[in-house]
Order: structure tokens, then C-alpha cells, then sequence
């Protein structure tokens, strides 16, 4: 670059090198104040910055450093010395990405299930949150879909629960296809998951759940011990104006029961008023 106000435009667009090389004594834009603005930025990738000086005295190289250089340089230097302190910031920069990247395994693994890859029950009840809110905000619909594996403690005591665990794995790619690409999956307990629509009319949360429903029992599901042919139920529901998480996870829940009760392999739509007014109706009539 032929000046500082030069380096710092070209700093400013995507994709910039991880490893800068400045000098102290630039034109327009001086070494120090390129140092000072990158720092600012509080980018989330690092880079590292070797600051070349003609000025050696020690309060210049504190003045560098401070500004935010990592390394310095005092000219005329040496080729080898460059290469040498060239090579500690890549050794710093390589250390920096496997960090950045141990940080990411650790979020995903704190957020996702080991077994089966969605996201975890609190993850999933935290999506959910975000989502109902940001559907207030938007007046949109979200829907959600309870699905659970029906008989699941057949399969585990018929072929053993590592053949269980293979057809869990199984049965929740299917699902994770099923849905729409923008939608979450989570693992809400042991056999059971659920599905998170967001801008969901009840017809678009019909028409995933039926997919879905098909999508799991359409084949036998092959492990090294068997095939194994596995269904799932499922209740869904979207929200009606204001509806909160609990009352949303509750109708589904009800409308799960209903669908195990009902035969298994199916979908059962339960609507968040009609729940409540059915549940409140049932309760009076048994009083009587
Ligand atoms: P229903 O149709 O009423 O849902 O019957 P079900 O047998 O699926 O339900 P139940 O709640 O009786 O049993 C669920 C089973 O799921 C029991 C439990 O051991 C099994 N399960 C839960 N999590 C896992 C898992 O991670 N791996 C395996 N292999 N089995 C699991
Ligand atoms: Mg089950
Ligand atoms: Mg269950």
C-alpha cells in the first residue's frame, strides 16, 4: 500500500490477511493511528500486527505496542530477523484459530444433543422464546410439532439400545429433512422432538406435519441387526394471538396424547383456546 489511509480501505473490506505488516512512518494515516483504529474495530478474528520503525528509542516501541502492535521492527533490518518474527505471528495466529475453533466445538456441544446432533431441550426452549417473539413482533404465526416415537421401548427390547439409539439417529434425520430448511429440530426429551415453524399457518403446519409423519414410516429403517420399521405420532399447534410458550408446549402435549390414544402413526392438530376450553369443558363434566 502506498499510505496508511490506503491500507486502512482496503483493511476495511472482507476478507483481509490475518498478518499485517505496517510502517510507523506512513503518509496520510501514520502506522500508530492504523494500529489504534484496527484494535477499535473489535473484530471477532484476530490480527496480528509487526510495526516496522526507523525510531528505536524505548518510549516509541511502548507508544507501538500500546497503540496495539504485537511485535516490532526497528529499520534497517535484518531479512532473517523479518522471516523469524514473520513466522512467531503465524504461530500466534495458528494458536488463535484452534482456540477459536475448540470455542466453537464447546458452543455446539452445549447447545446441541450428542446423540443426535439437534438442538438440546434448553437450546430447542430457548429458540422458541425467540421465535413467539419475534412472531409478536411481526404478527406471524409460529407453529410447533411434539413428535414422539411410538413403541420406541419395543425397538430398544426387541434389538437393544444401541440398535435404538441408531434408529433414533435415523428416524431424526428424516424429521430434520421433513421440515422446512429455515424450521428447528430439537430433542425435547428421551424419544420425543420437537419442531419449531416459524411464519407457520395452520395449513403450512398440516402439511409438514403429514410429511413428516410420512417421512418416518415411508421405509423400514436398516441397521446392522435389522431393519426396523418405526412410526412416530404427532401433535401440533400454532399460535393464536398472545399465546405464551407453556400454553403453546401444553396443547401439543395434549394433542400428542391424543394422537397415541388415537392409534399411533398420525397427526393431530390441537388448537392453544380449544385445548383450554376443552380441558375446562371435561373437567366440569366430570364434576357432575
Ligand atoms: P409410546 O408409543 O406410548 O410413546 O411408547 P414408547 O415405548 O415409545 O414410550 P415409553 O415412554 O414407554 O418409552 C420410551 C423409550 O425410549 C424408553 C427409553 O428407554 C427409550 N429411549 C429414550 N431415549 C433413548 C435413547 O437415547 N436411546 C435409546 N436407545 N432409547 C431411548
Ligand atoms: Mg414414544
Ligand atoms: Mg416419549
Amino acid at each position: 500500500m502506498e499510505d496508511g489511509a490506503q491500507a486502512w480501505e482496503l483493511l476495511r473490506q472482507p476478507n483481509t490477511p490475518d498478518l499485517l505488516i505496517l510502517d510507523w512512518m506512513m503518509p496520510g494515516l501514520d502506522g500508530i493511528e492504523l494500529c489504534r483504529r484496527i484494535r477499535e474495530r473489535h473484530q471477532d478474528r484476530y490480527q496480528y500486527i509487526l510495526l516496522v520503525t526507523g525510531k528505536d528509542g524505548k518510549q516509541n516501541i511502548v507508544k507501538g505496542l500500546e497503540a496495539g502492535a504485537d511485535d516490532y521492527l526497528t529499520k534497517p533490518f535484518d531479512l532473517g530477523e523479518l522471516r523469524a518474527r514473520v513466522w512467531t505471528g503465524k504461530r500466534i495466529l495458528s494458536l488463535q484459530r484452534e482456540l477459536i475453533r475448540a470455542r466453537e466445538d464447546l458452543r455446539f456441544q452445549a447447545t446441541h444433543d450428542a446423540l443426535t446432533g439437534v438442538w438440546s431441550h434448553g437450546a430447542t426452549l430457548d429458540l422458541l422464546g425467540c421465535e413467539l417473539r419475534r412472531g409478536f413482533r411481526t404478527h406471524a404465526s409460529t407453529g410447533i410439532l411434539m413428535i414422539d416415537l411410538d413403541h420406541f421401548k419395543n425397538v430398544n427390547d426387541t434389538y437393544g439400545h444401541l440398535t435404538g439409539d441408531a434408529v433414533l439417529k435415523e428416524a431424526v434425520q428424516r424429521i430434520s429433512r421433513a421440515v422446512r430448511s429455515y424450521d428447528f429440530v430439537g430433542r425435547y426429551g428421551g424419544e420425543e422432538f420437537l419442531a419449531i415453524l416459524s411464519n407457520c399457518t395452520l395449513e403450512d403446519l398440516r402439511t409438514v406435519a403429514e410429511r413428516t409423519r410420512c417421512a418416518v414410516a415411508e421405509t423400514a429403517i436398516s441397521t446392522k441387526v435389522a431393519n426396523v420399521d418405526v412410526t412416530v405420532s404427532i401433535g401440533g399447534v400454532v399460535t393464536s394471538t398472545g399465546t405464551d410458550d407453556l400454553e403453546l408446549l401444553s396443547a401439543a402435549d395434549s394433542a400428542l396424547y391424543e394422537a397415541k390414544q388415537a392409534g399411533r402413526n398420525r397427526v393431530v392438530i390441537g388448537s392453544c383456546e380449544a385445548t383450554q376450553s376443552e380441558e375446562a369443558l371435561s373437567a366440569t363434566s366430570g364434576k357432575k
